[in-house]
Formats: structure tokens, C-alpha cells, sequence
């Protein structure tokens, strides 16, 4: 059980933070491609983000590391095509283990979002238009056609997807969840507060490293209007309950980057920028094996 409080503040992120902000520590962290291969007493894990369907746009190569990880927003709407060709895409990079979750732009993948979209869609709904969204980038064909495959997540057969789940490699102890704060008519919503909670409170204590597709509040979550879209309690759970060294996420394009807040390393690794061109890098580390632990 855990012990987190709902912040008063939890539907205002931006307040929140300006509160929260004054007892807490924030260095920005640059990072660069390693040059090096990592040594062996160490795993080397290549993050990304938010590539959108738009992986044969990248102009620079996939750097080799041992765990490859993608934070969500693999796809324009969870479409079977993008997701075959995501799969297919990431079936060709050379690291040994890779691991992806889904994005609110995977709406095929989340069962709510399904759901609701089938009911809003019977002919006589007055509710219809609300998914004339052109942001999804696709139109109301594709859409439904993503809405109605089943089981979309065995297409991905060249990686691990993870929802709500775990997976220890090398000794690291790795989970994955899709879930973030409502925004727009997306999958995977929540609302702020207790029904994120809920799922954060999911998260076991001794993970390592966490990745979700939603930013905490403070890191890598300002967008440009000037607001904070991270999850209040999202940080709250990092930082008091599970502690991992590393928090992965993307979602807020214009976040990308990493900062810490002393203990914990956080990940923004947004591929794509404001303008949905795949032009940030991935971002690299190298994580010591535990002990009792190799590489083979
Ligand atoms: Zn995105
Ligand atoms: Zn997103």
C-alpha cells in the first residue's frame, strides 16, 4: 500500500509546482553520445521517444547499447500499419533487448479508449463529432479500423511491450505504464489526482528504472505556452515511494532533455520536436550491473 497523498493543487499543475518547486533541487544534466563502447561491469541502455511513424525521417543512426527502450507515441493512432512497421523497424536495430510502451497516440492499445470511441461512433450519437479530431493526424476510416484490431499488441513480436508490468534484465529491475494525466480525446487518460494515483500506486518499490509516458511535474514538462503538463503525483510516487534511478518518459516534445533532482535521473527522450520532426537524439546511459549479476 502506499502512502501518497492526492496534492491539493493536483489539477494545476503549474501551481503545484511553483509550490512544490521551493523544497526541492533541479539541475539540468547534459548529455552526450558516448563515444566508448560501455565497460563490462556496466549496461547500456538507448532511450527514445515519440518517433510518431516517422522512424525512416531519422537522419542519424541508432546507437548500439545492450536495452533499447521507447517511451510511447510510436504511432500517429495505433493504426495495424504503423504498428507492423514500427515492429518491423525496430526488428532491425542491434540491441539485444527492447522494450516498449505506448503513448495516448497508441489508441488501438487501450481498451478504454475502444470502448468509448465504439459507443460514440452508433450513428445517432450526438457525441460523434467529438472525434473529428484532426490531430490524430489519421482520418475517421483509420481510426476505426485501429479501434476494431484485436489483440494489437502481438504485432509487436520484436520487442517487449509493457503495460502495467515489469521485467528484470542483467538484475535491473525495469517497469513500464502508458497512463497520463486527460489530455484531448486521447488513450490512456486519466484523470488527475486519485485515478492516476491509482496506477502510479502499481509501480513496485524496488524498480530501477521507470518508464512512463507521461512526464512528473517539474521535469521536462513545461510546454511552450509557458504551463506544466506533468502528473503532480506522478513525482510525488517517484520521489517518496518507488526512488528509481532513472525515470523515462516522453510525451511533452518540447521537454526533451535531462535533469535530476539529485537522487533521481529524469529522461524526456521526446525523438520528435514541437514540430513532429524526428530531430532529437536518442539519449544514452550506462547502468552498473548489480552485483551477482554479468552481462551473459
Ligand atoms: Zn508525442
Ligand atoms: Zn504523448
Amino acid at each position: 500500500m502506499s502512502n501518497i497523498l492526492v496534492h491539493p493543487l493536483s489539477d494545476n499543475p503549474t501551481a503545484a509546482w511553483k509550490e512544490i518547486c521551493k523544497t526541492q533541487k533541479l539541475f539540468k544534466v547534459n548529455v552526450k553520445l558516448p563515444a566508448k563502447p560501455p565497460n563490462d561491469n556496466q549496461i547500456r541502455f538507448v532511450c527514445m521517444s515519440d518517433t510518431h511513424s516517422l522512424v525512416h525521417n531519422i537522419k542519424y543512426d541508432i546507437p548500439d547499447g545492450d536495452v533499447f527502450i521507447h517511451a510511447g507515441d510510436f504511432s500517429r493512432c495505433g493504426h495495424i500499419d504503423e504498428v507492423k512497421e514500427f515492429n518491423k523497424w525496430i526488428g532491425t536495430l542491434p540491441h539485444k533487448h527492447k522494450i516498449v510502451i505506448s503513448g495516448n497516440h497508441e489508441l488501438s492499445f487501450d481498451p478504454k479508449f475502444i470502448d468509448v470511441f465504439k459507443k460514440k461512433f452508433e450513428p445517432s450519437s450526438r457525441h460523434r463529432e467529438i472525434f473529428h479530431c484532426p490531430s490524430y493526424g489519421k482520418g475517421e476510416d483509420d481510426i476505426k479500423e485501429a479501434v476494431h484490431t484485436e489483440n494489437i499488441r502481438h504485432y509487436l513480436t520484436n520487442c517487449t511491450y509493457l503495460e502495467d508490468a515489469g521485467l528484470e534484465l542483467y538484475g535491473i529491475k525495469i517497469y513500464g505504464t502508458p497512463w497520463q494525466p486527460s489530455f484531448g480525446n486521447w488513450g490512456f487518460n486519466l484523470e488527475r489526482g486519485s485515478e492516476c494515483l491509482q496506477k502510479w500506486n502499481l509501480i513496485p518499490e524496488n524498480t530501477d528504472i521507470l518508464i512512463t509516458h507521461t512526464p512528473p511535474v517539474g521535469h521536462g514538462d513545461l510546454v511552450c505556452s509557458g504551463i506544466r503538463a506533468g502528473c503532480v503525483e506522478l513525482l510525488t510516487t517517484v520521489q517518496e515511494r518507488v526512488k528509481p534511478k532513472y525515470h523515462i518518459f516522453g510525451h511533452i516534445h518540447e521537454g526533451y532533455g535531462v535533469s535530476s533532482d539529485g537522487k533521481i535521473i529524469y529522461i524526456n527522450a521526446s525523438t520528435c520536436d514541437i514540430n513532429y520532426m524526428p530531430n532529437n537524439l536518442p539519449i544514452v546511459f550506462d547502468y552498473p550491473i548489480p552485483e551477482g549479476f554479468s552481462k551473459n
